[in-house]
């Protein structure tokens, strides 16, 4: 009997530690948790944690000590350290502050299991610590799809200085920032090539399109008959351009008929991609337009590399993506200074952090416009 009562004393006092909020997605069978912390003897929920399983966006303001969280397409405003909080331009109380303990928020417990009832009738049901919920949309940028250019038989273009390829840069740079990707913002990220093999320019655009991802990201360096040549420029999806753009745009596209196949393979690009790209690119000029420019920016800026702008022109590869397209020519092959910062290691590392910054840039401003 004595034996029962501690066993009892033990799994109570384990269950008040480790309490969690279940919640049951409509017509699902798999049930999520949010674990709760006590802090000052009342019951809280990791903003993050709470954000992943309704696919909030999130976004803190340091000035004004602000937390914007979005559920079901609709925005809460909490004042970190205060009880109140609003809703559709209503002020709500939640009895409770939410807390910053170290970088972490905490939103009361009391939140999510009578808040959000009050909120979302239609959508929240509570049975004591079971939530049953719809099914969140999940609007976020959270899968990228790398393409390092060229690769296996392909070098792409090749140094005069130290005889560099640009294959090998190009997967140098994607692996980096692959890794920063995952680590800073938690997003998935596959490439089109991990190792030096040949890939077609369709099956990368294919494989971004059967992966759903929600951004194509081709890496590529440049070259020039002229070897003063130099800077960055980043390119998005057009049919009409200029002679400078229509070069590249050459240079890019001739791995078709150099290893794909030649001219039959051309024409095939050209008319089956056509009727493609009519109805997947377009819908994204706009968004990959936003994608080039903060790209752009960020890496002239980090690098301080001549900056050539975004351009426009018709590469293969962009055309049939469902989703925000855009190519990085992050510099010159052809000119030797370009080549030797190309393929020195630790410049690699920062064109990646840049082209990172830029993307992480464009989700925030993205995710948010999706997600109202
Ligand atoms: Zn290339």
């Amino acid at each position: 009997m004595k034996r029962l009562t501690i066993v009892v004393f033990v799994l109570l006092l384990t269950l008040s530690l480790h309490a969690n909020i279940n919640v049951q997605m409509k017509g699902q069978n798999k049930q999520l948790s949010i674990a709760e912390t006590t802090i000052n003897g009342i019951r809280y929920v990791e903003t993050d944690d709470f954000a992943g399983v309704f696919k909030s966006i999130s976004r803190q303001d340091r000035t004004d000590n602000r937390l914007y969280l979005h559920v079901y397409d609709e925005q809460f405003i909490f004042l970190i350290n205060s009880p109140y909080y609003t809703f559709k331009n209503e002020t709500f109380s939640m009895h409770y502050p939410l807390v910053r303990k170290g970088a972490k928020l905490f939103l009361p417990s009391f939140f999510v299991s009578d808040q959000l009832l009050l909120h979302f009738p239609a959508s929240v049901t509570v049975k004591g610590k079971l939530l049953t919920v719809d099914v969140p949309r999940d609007n976020r940028v959270m899968r990228i799809v790398l393409d390092p250019g060229h690769g296996g038989k392909d070098p792409g273009a090749v140094g005069r200085k130290n005889h560099g390829q640009e294959k090998e840069i190009n997967l140098g740079v994607a692996l980096k920032l692959k890794k920063l990707l995952e680590q800073e913002l938690g997003i998935t990220v596959l490439l089109t090539r991990s190792d030096d093999r040949f890939v077609s320019l369709q099956d990368r655009t294919k494989y971004a399109n059967d992966q759903r991802a929600d951004l194509f990201v081709s890496l590529h360096t440049n070259s020039s008959k002229d070897p003063k040549a130099r800077g960055l420029e980043t390119y998005y999806l057009s049919t009409a351009q200029s002679s400078d753009a229509r070069a590249v745009e050459a240079l890019e596209n001739g791995v078709v008929e150099l290893f794909e196949g030649g001219t039959a393979a051309k024409s095939k690009y050209d008319d089956l991609n056509f009727i493609l790209s009519d109805l997947s690119q377009t819908e994204h000029l706009e968004s990959s337009n936003n994608l080039a420019n903060s790209i752009q920016q960020n890496i002239v800026a980090g690098t301080q590399s001549y900056d050539r702008g975004v351009k426009q022109a018709n590469f293969y590869v962009l055309r049939g993506a469902f989703m925000p397209a855009i190519l990085v020519e992050m510099g010159f092959i052809s000119n030797g200074d370009e080549e030797y910062m190309l393929l020195n290691g630790e410049y690699q590392e920062r064109m990646a952090r840049t082209i990172f910054e830029g993307i992480k840039r464009f989700k925030y401003r993205y995710d948010r416009i999706r997600n109202t």
